[in-house]
């Protein structure tokens, strides 16, 4: 199982043991570098010191140990002076446990080398070449080379182990100091992980208060880090969405049962009065009547509820097509032509016929019946109800308008959802079951497109907006 914790500590503890490795690393290095270099420059200050002790008598070097009261620097304790042919003139007493490192007159060997002796010791060894002048007896060294002079090596050496200890101890130093601050950042970054995973915590404590009957309860930001700030917002945002869906949810299972119940009633009442004596074959024939527009109407409710409980599961997506906007209306004006004759209300449209749009044509007609048949049933009686349609770059626009009583501007924002009615007592006597609009306006929107409403004294807009894909 991942954990967040873990992979910040251990995270952050990886970053560290690079850091401190890092540092112990270059310390050491530098640290030998430096010990190394200081005792090197000892040595070639002895092999020097060494080398005041030469000179030149009858054309040969010869090595003089005495100090001469001080006039010479005291030798070196380990040393020894060579000439070419690796024949000794001179040595410190005593013997080495390490071997010499081979080296002539002239080679070029400005750093010290170090040999292990026998005995598993280290030494470092500096090599110094001179050539001292012999003609004319002079003991003067001179570093230019001429035919009348001698090339002598001088090397000094001294013991590694005191360097040895040094850095042991400097490593055993670094290691403790290490391990420390290795186990104090450990801690530390336990703790501070721990403290940046509290808000989330904190979050999770306050969501799971957060229940279904609880849905109101908000996330307070002001008592969080400005950095979860965002988050929380975003968090408010999503319990707000869920709250009124499930608002919506309750509601339109309250309505939904609400709208079928009271026909549902009367249809049993009916039924009941019906049963209670013999009737007449007219008395029948009408309280099937009755009955038959009660049955309808429950069926006009269950089918829009299921239309658009299809719609919401993405179930009936639009299968669009080409469509002429003018055949679906003329079909439309054809089938409630008679109502709307009956009524007084006279049907127009302007829509040019060669006019195509991209949609369901099923569910286009469906959307352009609920408008006409609403601009006709909530018309005045002789009133006109007409539709036009245009294109206008690259989405078409289609309006339904009529001459009826309109809207009052405070229901305006509450007419597409479901069973929202305006005058239930009124729509009831014109046969709404609430649902028309909402369908309308979930198969446009199924079409990427938009449904809006304008609507004033002298009638109402209905205009659909389809996007040309
Ligand atoms: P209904 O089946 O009740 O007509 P709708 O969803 O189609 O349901 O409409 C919702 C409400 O909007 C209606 O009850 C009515 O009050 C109002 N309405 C819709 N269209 C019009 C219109 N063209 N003129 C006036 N009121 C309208």
């Amino acid at each position: 199982m991942r954990s967040l914790r873990l992979r910040l500590i251990v995270g952050s503890l990886l970053v560290l043991a690079a850091v401190i490795l890092s540092f112990d690393v270059f310390t050491y290095a530098a640290k030998r570098r430096a010990l190394l270099e200081a005792l090197d420059g000892r040595l070639f200050a002895a092999t020097q010191a060494a080398s005041r002790h030469l000179e030149i008598e009858s054309g040969k070097p010869v090595f003089d140990p005495a100090e001469e009261n001080g006039a010479r620097p005291p030798l070196p304790p380990v040393f020894r002076i060579i000439d070419e042919k690796g024949g000794t003139l001179g040595q410190s007493p005593g013997p080495v446990s390490f071997s010499w490192p081979a080296s002539t007159a002239g080679d070029p060997n400005p750093r010290g080398t170090t040999i292990r002796s026998g005995r598993g010791e280290t030494w470092r060894v500096a090599t110094w070449t001179e050539r001292l002048e012999t003609d004319a007896g002079t003991a003067e060294k001179n570093a230019v080379h001429s035919d009348a002079s001698v090339g002598l090596v001088i090397q000094c050496a001294e013991s590694l182990s005191a360097t040895a200890r040094e850095l042991r101890e400097l490593a055993s130093l670094l290691a403790l100091v290490s391990l420390a601050a290795f186990l104090i950042a450990g801690g530390g970054s336990f703790w501070l992980a721990g403290r940046a995973l509290r808000p989330i915590l904190r979050i999770n404590a306050a969501l799971e208060e957060v229940s279904e009957t609880r849905l109101d309860r908000r996330l307070d930001a002001s008592s969080f880090d400005v950095e979860l700030h965002p988050l929380i917002t975003r968090l408010n945002a999503a319990l707000d969405r869920l709250d009124k869906g499930f608002q919506r949810e309750r509601q339109f299972t309250a309505d939904a049962s609400h709208e079928l119940r009271t026909p549902l009633a009367a249809l049993l009442n009916s039924i009941e009065v019906l049963l209670r004596r013999p009737r007449t074959e007219a008395e029948l024939v009408e309280a099937h009547r009755d009955n038959e527009k009660t049955a309808r109407s429950m069926q006009a409710v269950v089918e829009g509820l299921l239309l658009l409980a299809r719609m919401d599961a993405g179930k009936a997506g639009p299968a669009k097509e080409s469509v002429a906007p003018a055949d679906l209306i003329e079909d439309i004006f054809a089938s409630i032509g008679r109502e709307a004759g009956a009524a007084g209300i006279r049907l127009a449209h302007s829509v040019d016929p060669s006019l195509r749009v991209q949609a369901d044509p099923h569910q286009l007609r469906l959307a352009l019946l609920n408008l006409i048949d609403n601009a006709v049933r909530y018309n005045r009686p002789g009133g006109l109800v007409s539709v036009e349609a245009r294109r206008t770059g690259e989405r078409t626009i289609i309006e339904v308008r009529d001459t009826g009583l309109g809207i009052p501007p405070d229901h305006l924002p509450r007419i597409f959802e479901r069973f929202y009615r305006v005058d239930p007592s009124r729509a009831e006597a014109t046969g709404g079951c609430g649902l028309g609009l909402s369908i309308v306006r979930k198969i446009i929107e199924g079409h990427g497109g938009r449904v809006s409403v304008f609507s004033g004294p002298d009638g109402s807009i209905f205009t659909i907006v389809l996007p040309d894909a």
